[in-house]
């Protein structure tokens, strides 16, 4: 068998798993006397495979993969903290689409090579965030190999409350999530596609530590229909979950929520950052009508904006499936619409 690493370094593979990624490890025996939110995790890292516990009665596993790779999903250089936490709150994003509550994860890691001081803050920011959410590292498989980070996230959820994204309807509000917009404004900035003299370095947080919308997702049980986290871009995004129920849109586009910095630039950049923008993290989801006072009082009592951003209607032949409306009710020309509909797509 080949080694991963070559064994000349002074930390091998088995140091980098034990040093950076194992913490805690808990018996059956030992389970009585440790937290409740640790018992989901009968074995953790160190075996050949983790024990994981069943989920309380009537709920079911929530289970999502995410990869990010260097130079694809992130700059090379990048800091090593951020990039920690990042990898696993976009994990942690598909659950809260989902409305599911994290336990667990499993991280597969291919290193270019062992590097203590990048794997010390990579690893504090990975386990900062898991930490916050109570989610546990299971464990996973490290390599040598170019830069590339792939996690797989658990949760638990009672099945008829999952946010699933074919389940909206006819008649819904579509709501999104506090602001979009900022970390596409952010890219465009730090790559040099744009040349603007305003401060959107105060932004780099929304590129490099998204904040994942657990509390909303949760929150959402009971009263969305149909939920997705906006990581592509808002209206491609919006395009799948309306694809999967079957339905349309209309989109008041200018009504979507975004940052002082992005109000004040052209009405072009504006829309292109919020609509097509990606890597908001923000949940875009779909509710009854009724549901609105309910939704606002969500919103209060989460801290976090909620706004309507337009409304789901039948689906039709002859009409495309979303419908853009600027602020003074008239429809954007469909080209337009056509072009901020075009959400990242890896292969094209
Ligand atoms: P195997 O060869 O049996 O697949 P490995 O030697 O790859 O096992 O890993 C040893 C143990 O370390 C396993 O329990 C595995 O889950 C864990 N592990 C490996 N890499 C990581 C990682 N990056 N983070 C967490 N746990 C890891
Ligand atoms: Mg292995």
């Amino acid at each position: 068998m080949i080694m991963p690493f070559e064994e000349t370094d002074s930390l091998g593979e088995f140091d980098v798993i034990r040093r950076f990624f194992y913490r805690h490890q808990f018996t059956p025996s030992k389970l009585k006397s440790i937290p409740k939110h640790t018992q989901d995790v009968i074995l953790g890292i160190g075996d050949d495979c983790a024990l994981l516990s069943p989920p309380p009665t009537g709920e079911v596993f929530a289970i999502t993969s995410d990869m990010l790779i260097e130079g694809r999903h992130f700059l090379k250089g990048t800091n090593p903290t951020l990039l920690g936490h990042k990898c696993l709150a976009v994990n942690l994003s598909d659950l809260a689409a989902m409305g599911a509550k994290p336990v667990a994860y499993n991280l597969s890691i291919s290193l270019p090579e062992i590097n203590p001081t990048w794997l010390e803050q990579f690893s504090n920011g990975l386990h900062a965030i898991a930490d916050h959410y109570h989610c546990q590292l299971l464990g996973g498989d490290t390599t040598a190999g170019p830069l590339c980070i792939s996690i797989t996230a658990f949760g638990h959820v009672f099945p008829k409350q999952a946010l699933s994204r074919h389940l909206a309807q006819v008649g819904d509000d579509i709501w999104l999530s506090g602001e979009v917009g900022d970390a596409r404004l952010v890219l465009g900035c730090r790559c040099g596609e744009w040349q603007l003299d305003i401060p959107w370095q105060e932004k780099s947080s929304r590129m490099d530590a998204p904040t994942p919308r657990i509390e909303l997702g949760l929150g959402l049980r009971g009263l969305a229909h149909a939920a997705i986290d906006v990581s592509d871009g808002l209206l491609g995004d919006l395009k799948h979950l309306l694809k999967a129920s079957h339905v349309g849109a209309k989109v008041w586009a200018d009504e979507v929520p975004c940052s002082d910095l992005l109000k004040n630039l052209s009405m072009e950049l504006r829309r292109l950052c919020t609509l097509r923008g990606g890597d908001d993290y923000e949940l875009c989801f779909t509710a009854p009508q009724n549901n609105r006072a309910l939704i606002n009082t969500l919103a209060e009592h989460l801290h976090l904006s909620l706004t309507r951003i337009g409304e789901i209607v039948a689906p039709s032949d002859s009409a495309p499936i979303i419908e853009l409306w600027d602020q003074d009710r008239h429809r954007l020309p469909e080209d337009l619409t056509q072009h901020y509909l075009k959400s990242f797509d890896h292969f094209q």
